[in-house]
């Protein structure tokens, strides 16, 4: 997703909209999500953490903000404003410029998610920012192997 015009820093560019659930059901449809990823089919996350009772699907073509890929250095950032999720430029972000976020994957997770953002600063899996440098504490090893064994 591009910008098509340039986007003032701070901007609120699109809410990210869904189905609100319960983080019982989120549970049920991460583990259908992974199961569908081990046939090879869409594996892609679109939940995102609503408050402490509620979680918000994003998987539905309505949800448009759900195609803003993830980035190591993204330009925009998922606020949560009152119960609804804005993607907001975290800078001013000029026409033609793809829009990014930080997915904000747990890092406990970081086998799963293969970043290939493409930035300088890409740390080959997707975590979150402020978890990102524990990356670096695992063996070379052992990365290249979870590099061999995700998609
Ligand atoms: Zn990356």
């Amino acid at each position: 997703m591009y910008a098509k015009e340039l986007i003032p820093d701070g901007t609120r560019v699109i809410e990210y909209t869904g189905e609100q659930i319960t983080k019982k059901e989120a549970e049920r449809r991460e583990a259908q999500r992974l199961a569908r990823g081990r046939k090879g089919g869409d594996d892609c996350v679109y939940i995102f953490d609503l408050n402490q009772r509620y979680d918000l699907d994003g998987r539905t073509r309505k949800n448009v903000a759900r195609l803003i890929n993830h980035s190591c250095a993204p330009n925009c950032r998922a606020d949560n404003i009152n119960g609804h999720i804005w993607i907001v430029a975290r800078r001013e972000i000029p026409e033609g410029e793809e829009l990014t976020f930080d997915y904000g994957f747990a890092f406990k997770e970081w086998r799963q998610h293969r970043c290939r953002c493409g930035s300088k600063r890409c740390a080959g899996f997707i975590v979150n920012g402020d978890q990102r440098w524990r990356l670096k504490k695992i063996p070379r090893a052992e990365r290249a192997r979870a590099l061999g064994a995700v998609h």
